[in-house]
């Protein structure tokens, strides 16, 4: 029998080579590979981001995403200060424009106090002193939030990973997968090799891993375009903390926002637009598999039903820039149609339940020789390290249990 691992990670987003790092460090003597497709890490979502470092004060107290985004932002400025990684907690800001979203935005201040997040509340004059760019009629004011590039954190875990003697096979798509009672039998584009455990973080292809093992599962990954502009260099002064919308409450996503990025400019975005192309970054990208894949699924059909109206709209200010500047006109009137100039898109896996229920948290499967990240939305890049030492913990468990 061929060499055999004891654990494979399989996916180098941010996700998958925290956990790779976390689980080396709890087993130094174990042999341990990191798969990726992709001739480097981060290539997809990690890499596709706003670089925000989240403080949580969106998420349901007692979630996984409440637990691990707390966690996540004291671990990842730690991890950024411990290895010169620049970062910033500019703070953000949370811009109330007329009474329903103020209402809406007292309703997140007291989510954020049971989730333990300190954040002040500033009527339309304090707001006016510190960003006189911004309009609105209150806000609420989170100064822990802070941004980073997750593709140099990436970058640096890998190279930690790799300098405890962990492996990499990169180029290489797993394939096939082949569970029986003493290993997992893993086929790539490249070669084939076996683990006795199999931790699977594939991002947009969470789903696809997940069959490749017969594992029952009852969602699918839709995939959401986030487009982005980035305002002119001169613009780069316009805001000094990010300024986001008060968030409907039925939607998913946080609204166009602001976001100062590490190197100084500012995007305006993302939005959310269905996408027919699940790792298809450009506008007119199209894969007639992964369109029928979701138009042939039921949970597909009862998102839309429920969601037709804000679909039509996104999709509406996707075609029409006019549309999308009116979003952030709405509290930063300054921006002009001009000074929205051309950013790369991101893709959101989304995890799709049968029911049309959009799954808000993190989400796991397993089988006896593997766990798999299903469903890890915004802010896993905030939360990789807590997630990295969850799926470390679980997998040691289920390893030691294995006869
Ligand atoms: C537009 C947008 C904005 C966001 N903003 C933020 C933010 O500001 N802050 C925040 O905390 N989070 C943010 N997020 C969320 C965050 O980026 C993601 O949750 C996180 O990056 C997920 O990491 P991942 O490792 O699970 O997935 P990914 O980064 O997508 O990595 C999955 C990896 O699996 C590999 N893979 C898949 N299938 C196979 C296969 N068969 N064989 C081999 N390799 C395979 C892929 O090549 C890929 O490298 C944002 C996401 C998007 C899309």
């Amino acid at each position: 029998m061929k060499e055999i691992y004891d654990y494979v990670v399989l996916g180098g987003g941010i996700v998958g080579v925290s956990t790779a790092l976390s689980l080396i460090d709890k087993h130094p003597d174990k042999k341990i590979l990191l798969i990726d497709k992709e001739s480097s890490f981060a290539k997809h979502q990690t890499g596709h981001n706003s670089g925000v470092i989240h403080s949580g004060v969106y998420y349901q107290p007692g979630s996984l995403k409440a637990q691990f985004c707390r966690e996540g932002l004291k671990e990842t400025i730690n991890f950024c200060s411990i290895n010169n990684i620049p970062y910033e907690q500019c703070g953000k800001l949370l811009v109330a424009t007329n009474q329903v979203e103020l209402k809406r935005m007292h309703e997140l201040h007291e989510r954020s106090k049971s989730n333990e997040i300190s954040v002040e509340v500033l009527d339309q004059k304090q707001l006016n002193e510190i960003e006189p760019n911004i309009m609105g009629i209150s806000a609420l004011f989170v100064k822990s939030t802070g941004i980073v590039d997750y593709k140099l954190i990436t970058k640096k875990m890998s190279e930690e990973f790799e300098s405890k003697g962990g492996e990499f096979l990169l180029n290489s798509e797993v394939v096939s997968l082949e569970e029986d009672k003493e290993k997992i039998k893993i086929i790539t584009s490249s070669e084939s090799l076996n683990t006795k455990y199999l931790i699977c973080c594939a991002g947009l292809m969470a789903d696809r891993v997940a069959r490749l093992l017969n594992i029952k599962i009852n969602f699918q990954i839709i995939p959401f375009r986030g487009e982005y502009f980035r305002l002119p260099i001169k613009h780069n002064s316009l805001i000094k903390h990010l300024v986001y919308p008060i968030p409907d409450p039925d939607l998913p996503f946080l609204g166009v926002h602001l976001t100062k990025m590490i190197d100084g400019t500012i995007t305006v975005g993302p939005n959310a637009v269905l996408g027919f192309k699940r790792e298809g970054y450009n506008k007119l990208n199209f894969s007639l598999r992964d369109t029928i894949e979701f138009l042939s699924f039921k949970g597909f059909h009862r998102v839309i039903k429920k969601n037709l109206k804000s679909g039509i709209y996104e999709m509406k200010n996707s075609i029409f820039k006019q549309g999308y500047l009116k979003e952030v006109q709405k509290y930063s009137p300054n921006i002009k149609i001009n000074d929205l100039e051309p950013y790369p898109a991101g893709i959101r896996a989304q995890a799709v339940l049968e029911d049309g229920t959009l799954v808000h948290d993190f989400l796991f499967a397993e089988s006896k020789r593997s766990i798999h990240v299903c469903n890890a939305p915004s802010p896993a890049a905030t939360s990789a390290i807590p997630i990295g030492k969850y799926i470390t913990k679980k997998a040691t468990e289920a390893y030691n249990n294995l006869t």
